[in-house]
């Protein structure tokens, strides 16, 4: 009986990129078997109208994997580089690449929009998880006529293996920026961002340049797989976080067996703005030793003082214990806007004060011990 349970949930499920499919077709179930508890895993459920043919999903029986489904990839040769690739493609000679599929991910009530955005570089334009992608979005640069573009960067929000787990793609998170006129108090499509909005509108097959990868700042210090990362992400800046997390908790690589500790402190607006949550959620029930998730919905929640709850405000909460977590050699990373920082630092400097420490001190050993990641825009 327990067998027929086993062989019939034991599936890992390599996620496609459709959030809202993923969301109406697997199911979360807890069995037991031998008298254990085991993981809430998920379940296809075909039945579904959902479940339609154009979303190929690729399932693995294996009973070793109900407990923790991760998907195995054929280790790539940058599993065995010391380096990260950098700068492979130049602004001058971009590689031309081609949009696989370009989903919305968040809900109607999302202040704006954000979008997943995978693209094909046939594995010719390799990287490491926390680097980014140059995008030159066609057509000429106004303040340059003849001139194309300035090159925008985004962070690569995929692992090397990307999102279909063979090393050819990379997907990006992209907000679409607006510009809404405070005279005219509406939308003004003139000034809307030239990148987003292209990335945004792409279809599959249209082409895209791109250069890079680029950044060193944000890479995973792979030689301690057993290392604390406390990982601060507003909006967009979530990118870098889910390729840690995918390669953590996801893959299922040779080289890179994590069994550290990962904390993920994501603000957005509010709920339906949450981005890749159903992933987060599943590290969660699937991994909870090694993954916390905190998330500050500013327009949803009130911190303790009755005002906006903020990623700050959320890491004062924990401010005991993220100061342990450093003082105990934790990596802690930021991305996502400028604006982040300034509130953050505030809290962390008002927080070690507290505490008898000096933060400027603090800061700067954090620095010198390679724990301090910062990435915004
Ligand atoms: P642009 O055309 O460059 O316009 C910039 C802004 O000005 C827009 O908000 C636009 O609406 C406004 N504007 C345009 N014309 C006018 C005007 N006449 N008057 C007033 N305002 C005007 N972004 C992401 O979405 N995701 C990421 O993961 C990401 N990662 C990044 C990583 C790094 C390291 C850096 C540096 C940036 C990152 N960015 C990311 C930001 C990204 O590079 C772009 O800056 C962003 O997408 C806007 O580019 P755009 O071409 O759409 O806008």
């Amino acid at each position: 009986m327990a067998h027929s349970a086993v062989s019939q949930v034991s599936v890992a499920v390599p996620v496609g990129s459709d959030l809202s499919i993923r969301r109406s077709i697997f199911k979360p179930h807890t069995l037991s078997f031998c008298g254990t508890l085991w993981a809430p895993i998920l379940t296809l459920d075909l039945s579904t109208k959902n479940a339609r043919s154009k979303y190929r999903y690729t399932i693995c029986m294996s009973v070793q994997q109900a407990n923790a489904p991760k998907v195995s990839v054929s280790p790539l040769q940058l599993e065995d580089a010391k380096e990260p690739p950098l700068n492979t493609f130049k602004p001058k000679e971009p590689y031309t690449a081609t949009i696989v599929s370009v989903e919305r991910l968040v809900g109607p009530k999302a202040p704006g929009e954000v979008c997943h955005v995978v693209i094909d570089h046939g594995g010719n334009v390799p990287y490491w998880e926390g680097q980014s992608y140059g995008v030159i979005p066609p057509g000429e640069n106004p303040k340059k006529p003849g001139s194309p573009h300035n090159v925008r960067l985004y962070s690569i929000a995929s692992t090397r293996y990307g999102d279909s787990f063979d090393g050819r793609t990379a997907s990006l998170c992209v907000r679409r920026a607006l510009y809404y006129d405070p005279e005219k108090g509406k939308e003004d499509p003139s000034k809307s961002g030239v990148c987003s909005n292209f990335l945004c509108n792409a279809k599959p097959g249209d082409k895209v340049q791109i250069t890079g990868p680029s950044g060193k700042i944000m890479l995973l210090p792979e030689d301690d797989p057993n290392a604390t990362h406390i990982m601060i992400a507003t909006g967009t800046g979530i990118a870098p976080f889910r390729g840690y997390l995918r390669r953590m908790f996801m893959e299922s690589v040779p080289k890179y067996k994590f069994g550290g500790l990962a904390w993920l402190f994501l603000g957005v607006a509010n709920s339906d703005s949450l981005l890749y949550d159903d992933e987060f959620s599943k590290y969660l029930r699937d991994h909870p030793d090694n993954f916390r998730y905190d998330t500050a919905l500013s327009r949803e929640q009130k911190n303790k003082n009755g005002g906006k709850m903020y990623v700050q405000d959320k890491i004062e909460d924990y401010s005991d214990e993220i100061f342990k977590l450093l003082d105990g050699g934790a990596h802690i990373y930021f991305c996502g806007l400028k604006g982040m920082m300034p509130g953050i630092q505030g809290t962390l400097k008002r927080v070690a004060e507290e505490r008898g420490v000096s933060w400027e001190e603090k800061l700067s050993q954090l620095k010198k011990n390679k724990q301090w990641h910062v990435e915004v825009y």
